[in-house]
């Protein structure tokens, strides 16, 4: 009960923060954050704040992970590139507003830990790869939505050559030393930014763990 009345003054505090998407803010609403993180963090879940997880990494703040998904302009009939699984709450965000997810991590024990929690919630729409995401899907795909929750200095070249004409790629990017929520579009081989909220990730890193 008491958790139930903190998802919705979180939902509040998003729409406050200028999140207006209402089937984000819903799919948010529904989603339980409790589950991606430790137990004894349980009462912090519905806080618009990240939290770690194992292998010194973190879930995003609810606020991000809203943005973000807005900002990605949700299609059930598209397909979504992730680079960054995580705890896998994103990528249970995101099942639910788009077709099928694509999601790659560097961490064998996040990525595993990730699938168990997925499968608990009965997402199954979900399509996992122990691998760096650096270098993209591992096959000759082309996304018309990509996200990556790791911050880059710059956009990664194999990144965007996945991208579709007309994609959208939404990550943390580097702007004058500071960390922003970034879209990209792709259109006729021509890259448009726009940057929004300054954030802070963690680092997109190559190789695997
Ligand atoms: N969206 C996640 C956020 C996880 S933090 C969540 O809501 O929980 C960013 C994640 O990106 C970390 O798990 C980190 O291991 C992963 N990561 C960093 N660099 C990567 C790379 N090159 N390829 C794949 N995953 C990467």
């Amino acid at each position: 009960m008491i958790q139930n009345l903190k998802r919705i003054n979180l939902i509040i505090k998003l729409r406050k923060l200028g999140v207006t998407n209402h089937k984000v803010l819903s799919i948010l609403e529904k989603i339980p954050r409790e589950n991606f993180i430790d137990k004894e963090l349980s009462y912090k879940a519905y806080l618009n704040n990240a939290l770690p997880i194992d292998c010194n990494q973190t879930i995003s703040q609810p606020a991000v992970v809203a943005k973000m998904t807005e900002l990605l302009e949700p299609k059930k009939s598209i397909n979504v590139l992730e680079i960054g699984t995580g705890s896998g709450y994103q990528t249970a965000i995101l099942s639910k507003l788009f077709k099928r997810i694509y999601s790659i991590e560097r961490h064998k024990t996040l990525l595993e830990k990730a699938k168990k929690i997925l499968n608990h919630l009965k997402i199954h729409n979900t399509v996992f790869y122990h691998g760096d995401g650096i270098k993209g899907w591992p096959a000759n795909f082309l996304f018309e939505r990509i996200i990556i929750t790791a911050v880059a200095k710059s956009l990664p070249s194999k990144i965007i050559k996945q991208m579709s004409n007309g994609g959208i790629l939404v990550l943390p990017l580097i702007h004058d030393n500071e960390q922003y929520i970034t879209k990209i579009i792709k259109k006729n081989n021509k890259i448009y930014f726009k940057k929004y909220w300054k954030v802070r990730f963690v680092p997109l890193t190559s190789g695997i763990n």
